[in-house]
């Protein structure tokens, strides 16, 4: 082993609701990591953003935190948002896609794997046998008409679906760069059939598969998808798409494989990077201790992925391993999952497997 004394610099944002619940677990399983690996340290720091901080400072993501999280090495967050602090016109506030935004994080990765056959509702799939990545775009799609103001008494109200080149250059690059780590096969999904901006989409999907012979591709109507992940998960390896598609496919593959409470992310772009899980602040199980750490605790390998050193992605197959072998038992569930652990049981024993294990 080599001594590489590195120490990385995490912000940690718990957000609201159970994400502070879910980060206590996901620190604790980055502790633990950190015990195991060879000269590698994480310092963290604290940053309070989300509907909590509105509530405090009358701004969920204060400009003097925006540029202090941009000093660190990678943003861990929990969830953010509550459905009873909204803006003075009724909106949600969303910190965590203004991150994505501002950030510029075109890259939403999503990975989908079933642990364990009793998880999924299609119970003829055996474990391992779900085992996908999803690519969201995550800056601009259907999503960039979120700022439209449509005026009182309005008869039409109209939303736009932004593609630009640039940003989906550099999408379908990662989406092919992911799936020459994985089985080799890219899954376009659109509505080029439908909407002129995804039969755009499409032609610039065709022009960067021409970089990456290697990797095999295809295009699915977004509906046809749908159904496919459904009947036949399996066939599916890596799949990239739009934003709004993107955010619907990746709810129903949360499903597929046991719910939001096993369903990590990582937003990626260039220069900075914000992991976290695909679920939201779930306030109708907050502060009761139940709430599901594993989506967490894999967005905390997802990091330790992206920090790309030997030891970093050692500490991320670490996580990987003992999340696999914890639910290797029936009973290591949380209520999400039909068991009896609460968070903080959960946490634990993800820990003490990686404590246990070299
Ligand atoms: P958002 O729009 O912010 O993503 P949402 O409205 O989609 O949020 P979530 O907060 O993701 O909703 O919750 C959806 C459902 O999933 C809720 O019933 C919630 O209790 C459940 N859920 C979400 N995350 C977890 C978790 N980690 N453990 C257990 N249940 C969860």
């Amino acid at each position: 082993m080599t001594n590489t004394n590195q120490t990385f610099r995490i912000a940690v944002l718990p957000g609201d609701g159970i994400g502070l619940e879910v980060m206590a677990e996901g620190v604790k399983v980055l502790r633990a990591v950190e015990a195991k690996l060879n000269g590698m340290q994480f310092e963290l720091q604290e940053f309070s953003v989300g509907a909590d901080e509105y509530l405090k400072s009358g701004d969920p993501l204060p400009p003097a935190t925006f540029e202090a999280i941009k000093a660190y090495d990678a943003i861990l967050l929990g969830a953010m948002g509550l459905p009873d602090v909204r803006w003075p016109n009724g909106v949600e506030m969303t910190p965590q896609i203004d991150l994505r935004e501002r950030l510029d994080l075109y890259c939403g990765l999503r990975p989908v794997k079933l642990y364990h056959a009793q998880d999924t509702p299609l119970k003829k799939y055996g474990a391992g046998e779900i085992d996908l990545l999803i690519v969201r775009e995550s800056t601009e799609g259907l999503f960039s008409s979120r700022r439209n103001k449509i005026p009182a008494g309005a008869e039409v109200a109209t939303d736009t679906m932004k593609i630009t080149r640039h940003t989906s250059d550099r999408l379908f690059r990662a989406a092919f760069q992911q799936a020459r780590q994985r089985r080799g096969l890219v899954t376009l999904v659109d509505k080029a059939n439908v909407l002129p901006s995804m039969a755009y989409f499409r032609g610039v999907f065709d022009e960067i598969s021409r970089e990456f012979p290697d990797v095999r591709t295809e295009k699915v109507y977004v509906d046809a998808a749908a159904l496919y992940l459904v009947q036949r998960p399996h066939r599916f390896d890596v799949i990239v798409t739009e934003n709004m598609f993107g955010d619907i496919l990746s709810d129903l593959t949360g499903g597929l494989v046991g719910g939001m409470g096993v369903a990590p992310s990582a937003d990626i772009g260039d220069k900075y990077a914000v992991f976290q899980p695909s679920h939201g602040s779930a306030p109708d199980i907050a502060g009761q201790g139940i709430a599901n750490p594993i989506a967490t605790i894999l967005s905390v390998a997802m990091m330790l992925d992206w920090l790309d050193q030997e030891e970093t992605k050692r500490g991320a197959a670490m996580i990987q391993r003992a999340v696999e072998l914890v639910f290797r038992a029936p009973a290591n569930r949380t209520r999400d999952l039909n068991g009896l652990l609460s968070t903080r049981q959960m946490g634990d024993l993800i820990a003490e497997r990686i404590t246990g294990v070299s």
